[in-house]
């Protein structure tokens, strides 16, 4: 066959053993077929797979670079395609819309290969055949790959967004989620349950004789000091500027008294060194309360406010509890 019309031949025997979609495929069994396919030099920009205008066709690149690129909702997802290998593989076996589009990046030959032809020379080639499907799976390996890396990028947003930058604690809107759930099942299985509120004495002094950044650096070590006094089962929060507060699950009032005092000691006895190098010492005023029945996030938060403000009130440094129906314990 080629001795006969080598001249009409788009590709070279050489060229053709460099073709992904040909290897291990002889030259001789498909050189019938490739009579019938062209060759075409793509100059860049040119637009070879267009969405909008499918063409069933399979696009081999002898030489150039082929550009896909592939916008969808919010995201833009580019590749390229280089010399031996090949794009519009799925057109050959489905008549769907591409989804994305393949331009010539440089100037590039190609050889075209309409799908008729294509179907014949798979029909003729048990190792084409096989090319092909190699070369789907390929492709439906990366995409998958791709989908799992979008997938994980989005839950680490997602868990950003829950998370307060500054101390690395959960945030209000984690609060909102994770609390709510925790409550309903306190509630549901009547299960012991305490809630903190904690805030910093006199924290606007730090900032206005220190500055801000050393109010900063107050809020991180205070965060740390906190989760330090903790479970890994309690959920310490930033509520809000220098406020944090603590769900305490499986926690009975004993024990929230204990852990509360605790954590109170270890904040005051804490040596802060500031970014200027200074060694500060802050304090903090705690209340708590428990869980009573059919209680709701925003009550016990409410308790364990009123139980702060009474320790506030009563000289700072101070742990208070919040027994309901104003019955305050100073500690
Ligand atoms: P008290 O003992 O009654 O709690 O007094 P306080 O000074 O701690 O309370 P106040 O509410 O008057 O001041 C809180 C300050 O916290 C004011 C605000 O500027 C500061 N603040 C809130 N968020 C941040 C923050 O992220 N960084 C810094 N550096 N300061 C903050
Ligand atoms: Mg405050
Ligand atoms: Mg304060």
């Amino acid at each position: 066959m080629t001795n006969e019309q080598p001249e009409t031949l788009p590709i070279t025997r050489s060229e053709f053993s460099k073709l992904e979609i040909f290897k291990n495929v002889s030259f001789e069994s498909l050189a019938g077929y490739l009579l019938g396919c062209k060759k075409i030099l793509a100059q860049p920009g040119e637009l070879l797979i267009d969405p909008e205008h499918p063409i069933r066709r399979l696009i081999v690149v002898l030489d150039g670079l082929l550009e896909v690129k592939l916008t969808s909702q919010g995201g833009n997802f580019s590749d390229t395609i280089e010399p031996g290998h090949s794009a519009g593989e799925m057109s050959i076996f489905d008549n769907i819309k591409p989804s994305a589009s393949v331009y010539a990046k440089e100037p590039s030959h190609l050889l075209i290969v309409d799908a008729t032809t294509a179907l014949a020379m798979i029909h003729a080639s048990h190792d084409l055949c096989l090319n092909f499907l190699h070369i789907l799976c390929q492709r439906i390996r990366n995409n998958n790959r791709v989908v799992c890396q979008e997938e994980y990028h989005i839950r680490c947003i997602e868990e950003n967004a829950r998370v307060d930058s500054l101390t690395g604690l959960h945030n209000r809107r984690w609060l909102e989620e994770m609390y709510a759930r925790e409550m309903s099942r306190s509630n549901a299985g009547n299960f012991k349950l305490c809630a903190f509120m904690l805030d910093i004495d006199h924290f606007k002094n730090v900032n206005d004789t220190y500055g801000h950044l050393a109010g900063d650096q107050v809020l991180m070590s205070v965060a740390q000091s906190i989760t330090k006094s903790l479970r890994p089962s309690d959920m310490p929060v930033r509520y809000g500027g220098e406020e944090f507060t603590v769900f305490l699950p499986g926690t009975s009032l004993d024990n929230a008294k204990v852990i509360a005092e605790r954590m109170r000691k270890n904040i005051e006895k804490m040596e802060i060194t500031l970014p200027s190098g200074e060694l500060l010492k802050v304090t903090v005023s705690i209340g708590f309360t428990e869980r009573i029945e059919n209680d709701s996030v925003p009550s016990i938060i409410e308790r364990a406010d009123q139980a702060l403000y009474n320790a506030k009130e009563n000289g700072r440094n101070r742990v208070c509890m919040n027994l309901g129906q104003d019955e305050m314990f100073l500690f």
